[in-house]
C-alpha cells in the first residue's frame, strides 16, 4: 500500500515503527544492530515534522537505542553488542544531521521560488499599470461614453414628466436606458481596477472569448487612434480554460497593442488585426518556448496583422527581457505575456505571415474539470 508522505498515517506509521524496533532490541537476544533500523524512523519524521520535530524524533531513537542496550545488556562487558549500539547511534545521528541539511536545503528552495514568483507578479503588474497608462485616453473615453448617455436620457426623461399629461411609459424606458448605461460605465470601472490591483492571481474556470471581447473593449479607441481595425472571429462554445482573467487580459491587451503599433510604426497602409480563438483538441504536438511538450486539447488565441512583420533576426529574440525595435519600448511586454501563458501551462509563439503581416498566438489546455462552461 503507498502511503502518501502527506498522510497522517506517517506519524503512526514512524511511532509504530519505533516501538517494534524498540521491543525487538530490549526483549529479544538477537545478535544483530537492529538499532539501525531508527534511521527509517528518522526519514519518515523529515517527511511530516519541521526541524524541532526531526530533532526530537532522533533524540528519542538514541534514547531508545540506549535504553534497549542497558535493559538487554546492563553493565554486562559485551565488546560486540556494544560496538553494535554505537554502529546504530553512529548511523542515527548521521542520518538525522543529514535529513536536517535535505529538509533546509528544500526548505530554501521554496522561498527562493515563492521569491520568484512573488518579483514575477510585480513585474507583470507594473507593466498592467504602465499598458493602463498609455490606455488612459481609451478608457476615459469608454468611461465617458455611458455617461454622457446617461445625461441625454436624463434630459429626455425629465422632458416626459414636465409635459402637461407625463407619459409615464418614456419615463420608464428612460430610466432603465440609464440603468444600463450606468452598469456599463461601473463595469468598465471594474476592470481598470482590476487589471491596475495586485492581488494574487485567481485560477478559475473562464471563457476565453469573454476575455478576448473585454480586453477589446478596453481598446477600441487605442486601435481607432493607429487607424487600425478590428475582427473578431471567435468560435463558439469554447470549453472552459483554468485561468486568471485579469493575465489573460494582460496579454491579449499587449498582443494586440503591439500589432496596432507595429503597422502604425510601419507606416502601413492597409492596418487589419485579426483575432481568432479556436479549440485546438490534439495540439499538434507543438514545443512550448521552454522545450516542453504542449499537446494536451488546448484553447488557441491567434492574433495577426498586416504590418511588417518581423525581420528574420529579431523572431528569436522576441521574448528576450528588454527586446525592443521601438524608440521608446521596453522590451518587457512579451517576456512577461510569456511568463503568464507559461505559468498557465501554456505556450505563445510568433510567426511571420504571408505575403506580409505578424501573427502570435497562445494555447492554454483545457483543464479536465473545466471542460464545460457553468450555463
Ligand atoms: P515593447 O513593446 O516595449 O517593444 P515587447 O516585448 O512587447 O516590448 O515587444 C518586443 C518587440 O517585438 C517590439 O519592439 C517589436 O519589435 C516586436 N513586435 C511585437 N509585436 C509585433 C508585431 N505585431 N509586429 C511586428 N513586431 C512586433
Amino acid at each position: 500500500m503507498f502511503i502518501s508522505t502527506r498522510s497522517p498515517l506517517v506519524p503512526v506509521v514512524a511511532l509504530g515503527l519505533a516501538a517494534a524496533i524498540f521491543a525487538v532490541d530490549a526483549l529479544t537476544p538477537l545478535d544483530v544492530a537492529i538499532a539501525v533500523l531508527y534511521v527509517a524512523v528518522v526519514l519518515l519524521s523529515v517527511a511530516v515534522w519541521p526541524r524541532r520535530g526531526v530533532i526530537a524524533v532522533t533524540g528519542l531513537c538514541i534514547a531508545l537505542t540506549l535504553i534497549a542496550y542497558g535493559m538487554s545488556h546492563g553493565f554486562a562487558q559485551n565488546d560486540a553488542a556494544l560496538a553494535r549500539c554505537l554502529v546504530s547511534l553512529a548511523a542515527i545521528a548521521i542520518t538525522g544531521f543529514l535529513a536536517l541539511k535535505g529538509q533546509a536545503a528544500a526548505l530554501a528552495l521554496l522561498e527562493r521560488e515563492e521569491a520568484l514568483n512573488q518579483a514575477r507578479g510585480q513585474l507583470a503588474h507594473a507593466s498592467r499599470v504602465s499598458t493602463l497608462g498609455e490606455l488612459a485616453a481609451s478608457i476615459a473615453h469608454e468611461v465617458n461614453q455611458p455617461l454622457a448617455a446617461i445625461e441625454t436620457h436624463g434630459e429626455a426623461c425629465l422632458r416626459w414628466m414636465n409635459r402637461p399629461e407625463p407619459d409615464l411609459g418614456e419615463v420608464r424606458t428612460a430610466v432603465q436606458a440609464m440603468q444600463r448605461d450606468a452598469r456599463r460605465a461601473s463595469e468598465v470601472i471594474r476592470r481598470i481596477r482590476g487589471m491596475a490591483s495586485q492581488s494574487a492571481p485567481a485560477f478559475i474556470a473562464l471563457d476565453v472569448n469573454e476575455v478576448v471581447a473585454e480586453s477589446c473593449d478596453l481598446l477600441r479607441r487605442e486601435l481607432q487612434r493607429h487607424g487600425a481595425g478590428l475582427k473578431l472571429d471567435l468560435q463558439s462554445d469554447l470549453p472552459a480554460v483554468k485561468a486568471d482573467k485579469i493575465q489573460l487580459q494582460q496579454v491579449i491587451i499587449n498582443l494586440v497593442m503591439n500589432a496596432a503599433q507595429a503597422m502604425a510604426g510601419a507606416g502601413a497602409r492597409e492596418r487589419r488585426i485579426e483575432v481568432r480563438s479556436f479549440v485546438d483538441r490534439d495540439g499538434g504536438g507543438e514545443n512550448g518556448q521552454n522545450g516542453q511538450h504542449v499537446d494536451a486539447p488546448a484553447v488557441v488565441v491567434e492574433i495577426a496583422d498586416s504590418g511588417p512583420g518581423f525581420a528574420p533576426d529579431d523572431l528569436k529574440r522576441l521574448f528576450d527581457a528588454f527586446f525592443t525595435t521601438k524608440q521608446d519600448g521596453m522590451g518587457m511586454g512579451l517576456p512577461i505575456c510569456r511568463s503568464i501563458i507559461e505559468s498557465h501551462g501554456g505556450a505563445i509563439r510568433a510567426w511571420n505571415r504571408a505575403p506580409h503581416g505578424a501573427a502570435m498566438a497562445f494555447r492554454i489546455p483545457v483543464a479536465a474539470s473545466a471542460v464545460e462552461l457553468p450555463a
